[in-house]
């Protein structure tokens, strides 16, 4: 059916759609008008421009979609299709077709001016009527705001202003980069101004870690598995730990780092995100707000430490010179940009307990830092010793806890750690691993975790963004860690080399002879 033959005034018909290809779900998604705030920034150029490209090239995108761009640099339309057209050429994740690439690229526009300029939403209001009557229809709209977060709230207002957050019955939709807030404070400021014009069900707050495939798996194992989920809590699970490991220092982000830290960067969003899937009850449905539900209601189950308890449930540290992979590097108080007497935390280690009824008692260890000995991202979960060993006495040696790991990254998959015999005469014991491996396992390269979040933007789907009381439940269990951190501007910061698994006062939160697992 042509595009042009449908009828604006009847938005439950869509014609136009075009159902997901295999792989994805068939639902559709309708003609879209997608702008981008910060079309030439790095995160655009990097993720969402070749995010959208690999949308269009499985044919996942609706029939009609166009796209436009804004920031301050002068740049005519076919200026900024050059610039996409390289950055997709660049950072796909495959080889851009030329015909897919120029069936994208058609409806590209782009808009110069300043987020705080008034002519520049009357430009881009007058582009978008212009669009739905050169289209022939009115188009949903994704605004996407990949800016410094201190435009979030200024760019809302504006749309909000001038009527644009809603438009002729049709969607209109706002997607919200991370970070959203600088603390809990902030946090809800910026969602008391977001939520002054938007529903939450038009506000997309992006982690994106929750489009990962690894990260969704987590679900998968736990409730599309019978067997793990009945020893998923405090009888049978000694301790868990999550680690966000990279190996790579700021690079040029010295500015960013300096005002947010390992905690803000990584632990407030990521790896909360990651025990709140892991902890939390079943939701009834994969749902946006069944799952979110439940996500918030585990969060609110984290206490927070209070002031007095955060010496002991929290440790920071900062890099100094070393080598990692056979480079020098040096230590982060000398990195350009990086004040000599820098107090940022570049490592944190924390211990959290959730407070219900599945996991009174375990305790949850995280740790995060640059310029670790390598990358990885994990959940270790640690089941408690068996109740007897009846072969003891035959000299049997080691027997070591079961443990099950989800690898988020580099090498995608779960291991399950199994006792098993060695062969031979005596009853001796080795763990040995079951291992599914994304990579082997399924024959298809995963998306980009933005291509599926882009995706679920344009249809409506908000499972994997994140809601307004659940942002503030994070900030919540960080916040008094934050207080103290900053409060303290006497004792000194644990300092690790660079290479190094981190400082080793992290070990000081683990108790009961446990360890941190080896990096
Ligand atoms: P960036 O490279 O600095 O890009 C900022 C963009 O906004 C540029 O297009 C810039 O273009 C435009 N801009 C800046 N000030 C403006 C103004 N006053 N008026 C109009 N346009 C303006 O930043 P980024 O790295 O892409 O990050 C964008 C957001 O995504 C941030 O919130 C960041 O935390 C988040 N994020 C980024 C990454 C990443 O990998 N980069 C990852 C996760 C989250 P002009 O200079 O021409 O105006």
């Amino acid at each position: 059916m042509s595009a042009t033959s449908l009828s604006v005034q009847d938005p439950s018909r869509v014609p136009d759609d075009n159902p997901l290809v295999e792989g994805l779900e068939r639902l559709p998604v309708r003609s879209t008008v997608i702008v981008i705030f910060g079309g030439t920034g790095d995160l655009a150029q990097r993720k969402l421009l070749p995010a959208l490209y690999n949308l269009a090239h499985e044919g996942a995108l609706p029939d009609h979609i166009e796209l436009v761009g804004i920031a301050r640099r002068p740049l005519t339309d076919d200026g900024f299709r050059e610039r996409a057209r390289e950055a997709i050429g660049r950072f796909s994740r495959r080889a851009p077709d030329a015909a897919v690439l120029d069936g994208l690229l058609r409806g590209v526009h782009h808009l110069s001016g300043s987020f705080d300029s008034d002519g520049l939403f009357d430009q881009l209001q007058e582009l978008l009527s212009e669009l739905d009557v050169s289209t022939g229809r009115a188009l949903n709209r994704v605004f996407y705001l990949a800016t410094a977060p201190e435009f979030f709230a200024a760019i809302v207002d504006q749309l909000g202003r001038r009527g644009m957050h809603e438009h002729d019955g049709r969607e209109v939709r706002v997607v919200i980069e991370k970070p959203f807030g600088y603390d809990l404070e902030s946090a809800r400021r910026q969602n008391h101004a977001v939520l002054h014009y938007l529903d939450e069900s038009q506000v997309f707050r992006i982690d994106h870690y929750l489009g990962k495939e690894t990260v969704q798996n987590l679900m998968a194992l736990r409730f599309a598995n019978a067997f793990f989920e009945p020893v998923w809590n405090r009888n049978y699970i000694d301790h868990v730990q999550i680690t966000a490991a990279e190996d790579i220092g700021i690079g040029g982000r010295a500015g960013y780092y300096e005002s947010a830290g390992a905690l803000r960067d990584l632990v407030q969003n990521h790896m909360l995100q990651l025990l709140a899937l892991l902890t939390m009850e079943p939701p009834t449905a994969f749902e946006a707000n069944r799952l979110r539900d439940e996500k918030l209601k585990v969060l609110e189950a984290i206490v927070p430490p209070a002031p007095s308890e955060v010496a002991a449930m929290a440790v920071r540290g900062q890099y100094s010179a070393g080598v990692v992979g056979g480079s020098e590097s040096p230590a982060y108080r000398s990195e350009e940009g990086v004040a000599a007497d820098s107090r940022t935390e570049t490592f944190a280690a924390l211990r959290l307990h959730v407070s219900n009824w599945r996991w009174a008692g375990v305790p949850f260890y995280l740790r995060t830092g640059k310029r670790l000995s390598r990358k990885l991202t994990e959940i270790a979960v640690t089941l408690k010793p068996v109740p007897h060993l009846a072969f003891q006495s035959s000299g049997s040696v080691g027997v070591q806890s079961n443990q099950i790991i989800l690898t988020v990254q580099p090498d995608e998959g779960v291991s399950v750690s199994l006792g098993a015999k060695i062969p031979g005469a005596r009853m001796r014991i080795r763990p040995v691993n079951m291992e599914f491996h994304y990579g082997t396992s399924f024959l298809s390269e995963s998306p980009e975790a933005y291509e599926r979040l882009i995706l679920d933007a344009m249809r409506g789907d908000a499972t994997l963004f994140t809601r307004n009381d659940e942002i503030e439940a994070l900030w919540g269990i960080v916040d008094p860690i934050l207080s103290a951190w900053h409060a303290d501007t006497r004792s000194p910061i644990a300092q690790y080399p660079a290479g190094s698994a981190g400082p080793v006062e992290a070990a000081t939160l683990l108790e009961d002879g446990r360890a941190w697992r080896r990096l």
